[in-house]
């Protein structure tokens, strides 16, 4: 049997029948000489019960109608000479928003890897036969070993497999220090604690930076303002915790914008620091 391993709860509820609008699908956020298209999977709610340790009145500080708004997102990034994928999603709205973006699957040349969970790898191959035939795929060397070694993600498992010997593994930097470019402009940062692995990638391009931190937050209207608390699809909650407050302050101090996998339409904003925790600033939507 099939294990399916995915770390958000919304699974029924596509970007189309949410938004109406077809161009609401995608933002694009231009940096430098990249254009960095984030593509919206699906978008639903979620229930507190997912929130480790948060108290009665954080939850009615911050989530006072007993959910919270959440998406599932992918980012497409153009420039420097490449098409590259980050994150997959289940594998439905993202051929569709590259189809009216005019890029074929074929043309792409990388599809990078926060992580393993299902709803991050989901379009990375059909029946065994990679969806990007043409794309390395570079993920972490400590996720790879998590996912495989224990095989409790059979669809990890089978995702690798499609694109053989097209894998390739990376050793993270850390924040604040040298980073290693995996691809021109791009970065992987070490963010361990969603899971084993779980990385973000720094890119960079004419001066201006991007973080896209893929699930280090899942409930943003909790997890700015209240960054102590993990959700239950944390591999290591406290680890986790420790990362997100991390790479919160170092955004917030070096005003690099960030954009998430689970973070609400545009998904793409600045953060500052308030009261003990954050605020996070949009994207400004045209
Ligand atoms: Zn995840």
């Amino acid at each position: 049997m099939k294990t399916r391993v995915f770390c958000g709860l919304f699974l029924g509820a596509m970007a189309s029948s949410v938004f109406g609008a077809e161009t609401a699908s995608y933002f694009l956020y231009e940096l430098g000489r990249l254009s960095v298209y984030m593509l919206v999977e699906n978008q639903g709610q979620g229930r507190p019960g997912i929130l480790i340790g948060a108290s009665q009145a954080v939850l009615d500080r911050y989530m006072p109608g007993g959910a919270y708004t959440s998406e599932t997102n992918t980012f497409l990034i153009k420039g420097n000479g490449k098409t590259v994928v980050i994150d997959t999603g289940f594998g439905g709205a993202l051929f569709d928003s590259m189809k009216k973006l005019g890029v074929d699957p074929a043309q792409v040349d990388a599809v990078l890897l926060t992580h393993m969970h299902g709803d991050h790898i989901g379009g990375m191959q059909r029946d065994g036969k990679p969806l990007f035939p043409n794309a390395r795929v570079y993920l972490a060397q400590e996720e790879r070993d998590y996912w495989t070694r224990t095989a409790i993600n059979q669809g990890a498992v089978a995702a690798l497999a499609a694109y053989g010997s097209q894998v390739e593994t990376f050793r993270s930097g850390k924040l604040g220090a040298k980073l290693q470019e995996l691809l021109p402009g791009i970065s992987p940062v070490a963010a361990f604690g969603h899971t084993p692995g779980h990385t973000a990638f720094l890119l960079e391009s004419a001066g201006k930076r991007l973080l896209i931190w893929g699930d280090l937050m899942h409930a943003q209207a909790v997890q700015f303002p209240a960054p102590d608390i993990s959700v239950t699809y944390d591999t290591d909650p406290k680890a986790a915790a420790e990362v997100r407050k991390r790479i919160l302050a170092w955004a917030a101090e070096n005003k690099v914008p960030i954009g998430g996998m689970h973070l609400v339409f545009p998904a793409v904003g600045t953060v500052r620091a308030e009261g003990s925790g954050y605020r996070f600033v949009p994207e400004a939507v045209q």
